[in-house]
């Protein structure tokens, strides 16, 4: 029997396993699908606080994971296959096997969002990506092609371009959520060629095993057409991780978690985290921050029982 399970191995998992391993509560965090987050697919960090030369992304939540191993917390591999929050102490099944605890933290963060085209799914890792950081090098030379108009698609263009001959970034609509610093940079690059309203209606070629191209629609003037294309990479955001808790906590339309204050969930004793329940800020200092809060909460919570 546990004190407190963390769920979720990325920013606010690690730092709440910091602050309750320190806090002599023993935590442990199941490392779930995605080792070390967000953090942990991207390049350099230049915005979190104490780098003034910015830091690389997967040394930052290594170095986490570190500090809270150092104060005691353990890290299982493994993914929640099931969980039972009816009760306390509740039951986590990681990969199958059962862990009980007082409490939980659910930091579980978001994953990434796919654009449901007929032939997506059948080509990741034969040219579909959704991580730039992790594939982009695969692309030298090679015609590159981004989708999305945030920060994270004007980031990923803007790294792609070390690689690829070209970069073609589509966006469905003419304006960019992307800050306009991010957005600025890359407009800036000779290298990335921008494709505003249009849309992507498939990927090829799947008798290929192999992205060779795409169909793309002009939603302005519906026009469509094909564009050759090696490697195709997604930025279109992300989804909520919360799958195992459905129907147990509240959770809104989209499956983030509903906070009650602070970082209380609906069920005493279960608190959250970082992306799970965020999708306004969604920055690694805001994930850590919030497992900060969420292991304070924890203390006081198990010091009431
Ligand atoms: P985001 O801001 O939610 O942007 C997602 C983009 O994908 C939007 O432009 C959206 O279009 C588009 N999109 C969503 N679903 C789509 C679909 N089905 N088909 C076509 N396009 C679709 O996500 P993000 O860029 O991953 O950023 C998430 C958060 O992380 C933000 O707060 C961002 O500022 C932050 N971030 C910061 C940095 C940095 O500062 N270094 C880097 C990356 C991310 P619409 O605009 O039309 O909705």
């Amino acid at each position: 029997m546990r004190n407190v399970i963390i769920v979720g191995s990325g920013c606010a998992g690690n730092t709440a396993a910091i602050y309750t391993a320190r806090a002599g509560l023993n935590p442990l965090v199941v490392i779930g699908h995605e080792p070390g987050g967000q953090l942990s697919l991207t390049t350099q960090v230049e915005n979190f606080p104490g780098f003034p030369e910015g830091i690389n992304g997967p040394d930052l939540v290594e170095n986490m994971r570190k500090q809270a191993e150092n104060f005691g917390a353990e890290y299982v591999w493994g993914g929640i296959t099931e969980a039972d929050l009816s009760k306390a102490p509740f039951t986590l099944h990681v990969d199958g096997v059962p862990q009980q605890a007082h409490a939980l933290i659910l930091a579980s963060g978001a994953s990434a969002r796919w654009l449901d085209l007929p032939n997506e799914q059948k080509l990741i890792g034969h040219g579909v990506s959704s991580c730039a950081t992790c594939d982009g090098a695969f692309y030298r030379e090679r015609k590159i092609m981004v989708i999305g108009g945030g920060d994270s698609a004007m980031e990923e263009a803007t790294f792609l371009t070390r690689f690829g001959s070209e970069v073609t970034l589509v966006h469905r609509r003419e304006e960019f959520r992307a800050s306009k610093i991010m957005l600025e940079r890359a407009r800036a690059n000779p290298k990335i060629k921008f494709l505003t309203n249009t849309v992507v209606e498939d990927v090829f070629d799947v008798n290929q095993n192999l992205v060779t191209g795409v169909r793309l629609r002009d939603t302005v003037s519906g026009k469509t057409w094909d564009q050759d294309v090696d490697g195709f990479f997604l930025a279109i955001g992300h989804v909520p991780n919360t799958k195992p808790f459905k129907g147990q906590i509240e959770l809104d339309p989209d499956g983030y978690i509903i906070s009650h204050g602070g970082a209380r969930t609906s069920l005493k004793g279960v608190f959250h985290a970082g992306d799970v329940q965020d999708r306004v800020y969604r920055q690694a200092i805001t994930a850590a921050g919030a497992g900060c809060m969420a292991a304070i909460e924890v203390e006081r919570f198990l010091a009431g029982h």
